[in-house]
């Protein structure tokens, strides 16, 4: 007889076979742009720290002075006994920023999916989703009892359609689509998403994990198609741009009172440490205060896509600072990889199945405000040189 946990080292060695498994690296200093990783000085070009939060002093500096005030941790979840003077802050000051009536720190950007998405949406209901939307929305969804639809990724007539064919069948409609596409850099067509959803009476739910602190100034995707209160409810995260971790819910006032008490995740889930909680407040701080962050990060996003595009490497319908270089098979992907980092010291990571469709594997780049042109040029140089004996270009 087989042993009850065969299975897991079979599964693993085929992942490998398949070229389908993890490389984990080992970050040995803080995340910026020139990193030590794995006992090497590595270029890291694979941070969703975009800005450069995570190490910026004003951000490290109320987390400590938050910490030794306040202690290590929370203590409960935010309903019990968890929900500090600072949460509600932070709460009030995002709610400004992002020119909302109200927002909701939650534990993660998934949190935020897995937690709030099956009470929007339930049995009698429908749930329309982005076929390229991020897995902690696929999970969302699957926790539903709703009526699923599925539109081709970014198409609105696949989305019409499905609104017209459902028309008058169902209590709620939601309908959830990625602000920015975590593994493509391209955005949702907002504008047009919101027309039709205006038009079918359906609810709109954006997940703007990658858009927060990039898009419309840091204020997000839809402050960037100037869509503020036309979006019924707008998920994001603490964790990328603001350098820090958390995730949040903007949007009406009603919809943060139903979210505090129905979201089974912020309901039963221990609330943010203090320091995490004030270093977030002065992420929001810094957005505001110091412009120069943002334009940096699009700097340094135009560059790069412009020359990688010249050299002829496929970089799909980027439009963000998250620039694909799509090799094609995951084996490609992989070997691009290794060679990057083992033979030129620059950390990008590869990405393939079931991130992306098999044929789709690629490298994933994304920018950050930090880096120089000298490290942007020499990237580019090393990019070109292995793009060209891999066959990529
Ligand atoms: C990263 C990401 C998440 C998860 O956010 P965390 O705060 O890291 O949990 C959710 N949705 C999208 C679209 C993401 O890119």
């Amino acid at each position: 007889m087989a042993k009850a946990d065969e299975f897991l080292g079979k599964e693993v060695s085929r992942l490998k076979k398949e070229h389908l498994n993890w490389t984990l690296r080992e970050l040995q200093s803080s995340s910026k742009p020139h990193a030590k990783v794995d006992g090497k000085d590595v270029l890291m070009l694979c941070t969703n720290n975009y800005l450069g939060f995570s190490t910026h002093p004003k951000i490290i500096k109320a987390m400590v002075d938050a910490t030794e005030k306040w202690g290590a941790g929370a203590g409960a979840v935010p309903v019990l006994s968890g929900r500090t003077s600072l949460q509600i802050e932070f709460e009030e000051k995002l709610a400004k920023f992002k020119e909302v009536e109200a927002t909701l720190l939650c534990q993660t950007g998934f949190a935020v999916n897995s937690g709030l998405i099956p009470q929007i949406v339930g049995q009698g209901d429908l749930v329309i989703s982005d076929q390229l939307n991020h897995g902690s929305i696929i999970d969302g969804v699957r926790l539903t009892k709703a009526d699923r639809g599925i539109y081709a990724h970014n198409d609105m007539n696949e989305l019409e359609k499905v609104l017209k064919e459902n028309k008058g069948k169902h209590k709620t409609t939601l309908i959830i689509t990625d602000g920015v596409f975590s593994m493509d850099g391209d955005i949702a067509p907002l504008d047009e998403i919101v027309k039709l959803a205006e038009e079918f009476n359906a609810m709109v739910m954006v997940d703007d994990c990658h858009g927060e602190g990039v898009m419309g100034k840091g204020k997000g995707v839809v402050a960037h198609f100037g869509l503020q209160g036309k979006v019924h409810i707008e998920g994001g995260s603490l964790g990328k741009a603001f350098g820090v971790m958390g995730g949040t819910i903007a949007g009406s006032k009603d919809l943060i009172e139903f979210a505090y008490n129905k979201s089974r995740t912020w309901l039963l889930s221990t609330a943010h440490p203090p320091g995490m909680v004030a270093a977030c407040i002065a992420a929001v701080d810094v957005l505001e205060s110091e412009p120069e962050h943002v334009e940096n990060l699009w700097n340094n996003t135009n560059y790069f896509k412009k020359q990688l595009d010249s050299l002829g490497f496929n970089t799909g319908n980027s439009q963000t600072p998250i620039i694909p270089i799509i090799t094609g098979d995951p084996g490609s992907a992989q070997e691009f990889g290794k060679i990057l980092m083992e033979k030129e010291n620059i950390f990008v990571t590869p990405i393939v199945y079931p991130m992306v469709a098999k044929e789709l594997s690629r490298l994933r780049v994304q920018m950050h405000a930090l880096l120089t042109r000298e490290d942007l040029d020499k990237a580019l140089e090393a990019i070109e040189r292995i793009g060209k004996k891999l066959k990529v270009i």
